[in-house]
């Protein structure tokens, strides 16, 4: 039964998608051409006022190859003639934004024009007080930092038809290369009259009032504005064409599992796409640049993927105009252009406060002109696929979404990286054949709602050979976060949900036991053959075996009092409840953990947890990585193909701030050796390190190239030509 009155077909795709997006990008589009990119978001009193001869010898010495310039919507930077359309207070007779599209033509960069729709100055209001945002209780919301301004509607006329015209002027203008949208998909739930009309005419409901995605009128909520974002994106894209048939819309949108725009469709829109992670922010490491980019791969495939980075301090507070550290700058590009992005700057303000970044992004786009070469990637070759799912944060998580789905994935992401695995991630609603077979073990962190048909895709892979990892409660739902009376991936983990879930859990236990058989312990346990008992997660599954499973090389010890401590002794000391499941057939190997592993791991760092999915890993992969790195530190590794060479990038994340920055400083590791797998029949022309400039010493034998990288400060790579 479907629950919704939208078909899955309508809003959640086909599920024949092609690799890298269904709309192709044609011989001769700009797309995939430029590999820098520089960005100037001119504020409201810059016109007269910077100076732009400084902006375009900048962008003309870091050798950018692409520009975003600021051209219209709440804030024009020409003379517009459309009624509305604020003009900058300061812009007298001078159109700042023609003057800079001629200098970066002159240079013969693309020309990208920034549009931001967000918000609307008083007169739009007085004239179309319909086209401002509404909350809840029926007020007109004004803007929260600008409180002159009011908030938009995006989906109703002020983007469709005011909107529309601003793109087709500033296109019919300057012929630029497309219109980057930022903040185009609106500031929240908005309850004015065209929402509440063009919702019930499509659904036949009110607009929701609850978050809970069980709640009809939200589940369709969800699907509808997404609807709404698609067709406006379908025509600013089509009317840019029209004027100027190379160009095209570039959202400012995506993300990983939490991201609300269906990625899968994104993809298929997308003739290239920007990534807008400018910098890292609280607790977050900085391999989480890295993640942006392959959540972005995920369903771009070989297009063109941009990585858009601030210089400034991207905390709560918006310091708009600060400068980070020389060190945090250049590991988060870093690991950006590591993991596959093309660098773009973004400098708020051509009135310059602070200039200690310029020479910063300088040196890393002078590096990255001379090593283009090596980083034209055709594909990464992991072997390696972390899963994502947005219909499980949309539907399943809810407003527990971060964490029931993010943090799970966030503690898997971290073990990869602490095991110097390469690897990519998948989305789950493209696993077909054409993409997924090129991975040998696929990990599905609490991929907790998936459809009968994505079970079956799974099944098949396994029966294909490849590998599966899972966590959690993943396959215990169907595609709307519904419950399922068992496991949809049953007979797969070999295992049988017992219909309960316990925690959170204290002061829970693992068992490690040894086979009956050997006497030996699971190669799963290896390193913790001391440790008799590891400790456990904080959610389990309760789940038995389907058939036989005569030795769990890990059994649950239940909870017991942690307090008084006279009372903290295990009443159950030994159980046969399993701690992991695991199945072998042919080449495939199926391990599943029936507890929150990777979440917990996110949220408490155990070191047991950590060896217990690395060895995971290696046993499901069951085949040497395409790349191993021995030495000190945490890296992360990434290994591609490019037309006639192969390259290693190794990101130093060793560091006192790593899980918290800004970095004070780079701190060398090294040496590590590298063992690096050789594409069949295939011999080493010459091997370099970009970063370094140094020619390591190269062994060669038995398909494998073997050479050490004396030290790495933030980041170094191994370029083979082949
Ligand atoms: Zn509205």
């Amino acid at each position: 039964m479907d629950v919704s009155v939208f078909s899955r077909r309508e809003f959640w795709g086909t599920g024949a998608a092609l690799a890298g997006g269904g709309v192709a990008v044609a011989e001769g589009d700009w797309f995939d051409r430029p590999m820098r990119l520089a960005q100037l978001t001119l504020v409201e009193n810059d016109p007269g006022q910077y100076d732009p001869k400084f902006w375009l010898d900048y962008i003309r010495r870091v050798r950018a190859d692409a520009a975003c310039l600021s051209a219209g919507g709440c804030v024009a930077y020409y003379p517009t003639k459309i009624p509305l359309h604020y003009r900058s207070a300061w812009l007298k007779d001078s159109d700042p934004f023609g003057e800079l599209v001629a200098g970066c033509r002159k240079m013969g960069l693309v020309v990208v024009a920034r549009t931001d729709p967000h918000a609307a100055h008083q007169d739009v209001f007085d004239a179309h007080p319909d086209w401002i945002a509404v909350d809840a209780q029926g007020r007109h919301r004004r803007h929260w930092a600008s409180p002159e301004m009011w908030v938009t509607c995006t989906l109703g006329p002020y983007s469709f038809e005011f909107m529309t015209q601003v793109t087709r002027e500033i296109v019919a203008l300057y012929q630029v290369d497309g219109i980057f949208s930022n903040r185009w998909a609106g500031s929240g739930m908005c309850y004015c009259e065209h929402c509440q009309k063009n919702f019930r005419a499509a659904c036949g409901m009110d607009l929701p009032r609850s978050n809970d995605p069980q709640d009809p009128a939200r589940r369709n909520y969800i699907l509808w504005r997404q609807q709404r974002l698609f067709e406006l994106w379908k025509l600013w894209d089509a009317e840019i064409r029209k004027l100027n048939p190379h160009a095209r819309f570039i959202p400012n949108t995506g993300g990983g599992a939490l991201s609300e725009l269906d990625m899968k469709r994104v993809g298929e829109l997308a003739p290239t796409l920007a990534a807008d992670r400018q910098a890292r922010r609280g607790l977050m490491p900085p391999w989480a640049n890295g993640k942006n980019v392959k959540e972005y791969r995920a369903v771009m495939g070989r297009k063109a993927i941009v990585g858009i980075f601030s210089v400034g301090v991207e905390e709560a507070y918006r310091w708009k105009d600060s400068v980070q550290s020389e060190a945090e700058i250049r590991l988060w590009v870093a690991d950006g252009i590591a993991n596959g992005f093309r660098p773009w700057f973004i400098k708020f303000s051509g009135t310059l406060y602070d200039r200690r970044w310029l020479r910063v992004v300088e040196d890393i786009y002078q590096w990255h002109y001379r090593a283009e070469r090596y980083l034209r990637n055709e594909e990464p070759l992991a072997r390696v696929g972390l899963v994502y799912s947005q219909q499980s944060a949309a539907f399943y998580g809810g407003e527990r979404a971060r964490e029931k789905v993010e943090d799970h994935i966030l503690g898997m992401y971290q073990a990869l990286i602490e095991a110097r695995v390469p690897f990519e991630m998948v989305h789950d609603r493209m696993l077909e054949a054409a993409h997924i077979d090129r991975f040998k073990l696929l990990v599905l962190p609490n991929i907790a709602a998936l459809s009968d048909a994505q079970c079956e895709q799974l099944r098949a892979y396994a029966r294909r050979g490849g590998s599966l990892l899972a966590t959690g409660e993943t396959s215990l739902y169907d595609e709307w976060g519904r419950r399922r009376k068992n496991f949809g991936l049953a007979e797969v983990f070999g295992a049988r949900f017992n219909g309960r879930l316990e925690g959170p859990m204290r002061n829970s236990y693992l068992r490690l036991e040894k086979d009956a058989a050997t006497g030996r312990f699971h190669p799963v346990l290896k390193g913790l053959e001391d440790a008799g008992r590891i400790i456990n997660g904080v959610w389990r599954v309760d789940a038995s075996p389907a058939g036989m499973y005569p030795n769990p090389p890990l059994t649950l010890i239940p909870s017991y009092p942690d307090l008084p401590m006279e009372k903290v002794y295990p009443r159950q000391p030994r159980t046969d409840i399993p701690g992991v499941f695991l199945r072998e057939a042919g080449n495939s190997r199926v391990m599943y953990f029936p507890w929150d592993i990777d979440r917990t791991f996110w949220e408490v760092l155990c070191v047991d947890h950590g060896v217990l999915l690395r060895n995971a890993v290696e046993w499901a992969t069951n085949e040497e990585q395409p790349v191993t790195v021995a030495g000190p530190g945490v890296l992360d590794v990434t290994v591609w193909r490019q037309k006639e060479s192969l390259t290693v990038h190794l990101v130093n994340l060793t560091n006192p701030m790593m899980m918290k920055g800004p970095l004070r400083e780079a701190i060398p590791v090294g040496p590590q050796k590298v063992r690096l797998k050789l594409p069949a029949g295939a011999r080493a022309k010459k091997v370099q390190l970009l970063v370094s400039g140094q020619t390591p010493r190269v062994e060669e034998a038995g398909g494998y190239l073997t050479l050490t990288v004396p030290s790495i400060l933030y980041h170094e790579v191994v370029a083979v030509d082949v």
